[in-house]
Formats: structure tokens, sequence, C-alpha cells
């Protein structure tokens, strides 16, 4: 757990509270017009190295969009993104891969047909020729790579499977395997357990923790207790706009967030 932020903060650029260490993703005063619809409305999120960072908020609020702005699927009409201490607001979805951003949406993009052990090879190849890097390593890296993805979420003994042949919860498993397996800095999980059972919850969990090590991670999700266990600090989406961002006592004490939730429960 993050410890010793207590108080809302600051959005990180622009406003003159500059942080102690520079944290590895800053997404500042984000404003995302589509149309006559302002999505986002000043949006910030700040998430340090190897943190678990949680977003939330009711639907429609601009959580996916947010995620979105940085993963480079949309472009802020303004506002600044920060990676690793470079700013790739205008960056390619390519750029961003080499920097070491890795994302999983609500649209799988499992290829159901392949095996498990195809899905993750394809995963680390298509990925790293898109970060434009030589694939120097040889067969047996790259096999020892996709076989220790698949045992890191339990699906070893499925390798030769057809990726059709899982279950829903364990096809989310993979894709999120396939998004960890070129090492990224940073994961974007846009409703990971959506249509999961509470025991596939559970387990998700679990598999995730072992990536803080190496990782970062910002999620988005419904189920606020499973956000609240694993997410060492929170921001929270209400029209597009950040109505608090601390760590999980702070949010779970913040009166603004409890007079959104009750209002819409
Ligand atoms: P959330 O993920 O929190 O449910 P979204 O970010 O998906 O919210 O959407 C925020 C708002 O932006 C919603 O009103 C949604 O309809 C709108 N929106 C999202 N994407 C687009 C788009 N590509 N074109 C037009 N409106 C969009
Ligand atoms: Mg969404």
């Amino acid at each position: 757990m993050a410890t010793g932020m207590v108080t809302a903060e600051a959005p990180p650029a622009g406003r003159g509270q500059a942080a102690a260490a520079e944290p590895l993703l800053a997404a500042a005063d984000i404003v995302k017009v589509f149309g006559k619809l302002t999505a986002l409305n000043g949006a910030y999120l700040t998430v340090a190295p190897n943190e678990f960072h949680g977003l939330i908020g009711p639907n429609g609020s601009g959580k996916s969009t947010l995620m979105k702005c940085v993963a480079g699927a949309e472009t802020p009409t303004t506002g600044s993104v920060r990676f690793d201490g470079r700013d790739i607001t205008a960056a390619s979805p390519a750029e961003r891969a080499r920097a070491g951003l890795s994302l999983k949406f609500q649209i799988t993009s499992v290829l159901p047909a392949l095996t498990l052990y195809d899905n993750i090879l394809l995963a680390l190849q298509a990925r790293t020729s898109l970060a434009g890097l030589v694939f120097s390593r040889t067969r047996g890296v790259l096999h020892d790579r996709v076989m220790g993805m698949l045992e890191q979420f339990r699906l070893a003994d499925r390798a030769g499977e057809p990726a059709s042949a899982l279950s829903h919860g364990q096809q989310q498993w993979l894709e999120i395997a396939m998004a960890l397996a070129p090492e990224p800095k940073l994961l974007l999980l846009d409703e990971p357990t959506g249509g999961m059972s509470l025991e596939e919850r559970r387990v998700t969990g679990e598999l995730l923790q072992p990536i803080r090590a190496h990782c970062s991670l910002v999620i988005v999700e419904h189920d606020l207790d499973f956000i609240r266990d694993i997410c060492d600090r929170l921001t929270v989406l209400d029209q597009g706009s950040v109505l608090d961002s601390g760590t999980v006592q702070h949010i779970q004490a913040s009166p603004q967030v409890q007079e959104v939730y009750l209002r819409r429960a």
C-alpha cells in the first residue's frame, strides 16, 4: 500500500504542485470533446512505479476515454500525457508500445482458433515488431517466455488447446498474459473481470499481484470490493472530471465520492 497520501492530490502538472519523485504516468488537464459532448473535462491521472491504481466512476463518466487517451487510441482535445519522463501526448500507439505501455480493452483480441501457446507467441512477436525492435531472441528463449506466461496465469496445462476451449474468465486471463508478455512498464486493464464469476474475480486478483514487482497497473472496475482489495490508490471520475484521487482509505472517507455512489445506488 502507498502511504502518507491522505489528502487529495493536485493535478500533476500545470497547477504548481511538483510530485516528490516523477510518477511513471502523469495525464494532466485532459479534455476530450466528441462533437457536442465533452467526455473529459480537465481529468487527470497520476501513477507511480509499481503502483496499482483503480479508475472508478459511474457509467459514461469517461473512464474508458481517459484510458484510451493514455493508450493512444484517442488523442486528447487538450491536455498532456507524460510517461516515464517523456511527453507522449501525440505519440503513436507504436511509440507508446516501445516506451513500455501495454493495454487490454473490453474487446478481446484473443484469436479463438489458435492455441493458447500461439496466442501468446503472436502477442509477443506482434508487440515487439510494433515497437520497431528487432526480434533477436532465440526460439528457446521465446518458448520459455510463452510457457512462463501460461504458467503464471495457470494455463500451462492447456497450452496446446484452442483458445475457444477456455471459459470466458480464462480467456480474460489469456488476454492479460498476452498484454504482459512483452514486459511492459504499465498495464492498462479496462473492466477485465466483466462477466466473471466471484471465484474467477478472486483468482484474477491473485494472478495480478506478482506483476507489481516490475509493472504498474491502471484498472477500470465496477466491483468496488475487488478494486479496494488490489489497488493502492484510486481516482474517481464523474461526468468527465476527477471527483477525488488518493489512497483507498482517503477515497473511502471522501464525502464527494460517497455522494456520487449514494446518488446512483
Ligand atoms: P465510461 O467508460 O466511464 O463508461 P466512456 O469513456 O466510455 O465512459 O464515455 C464517456 C462519454 O463519452 C459517454 O457519454 C460516451 O457516450 C461518450 N463517448 C465515448 N466514446 C465516444 C466516441 N467515440 N464518440 C462519441 N461519444 C463517445
Ligand atoms: Mg468504459
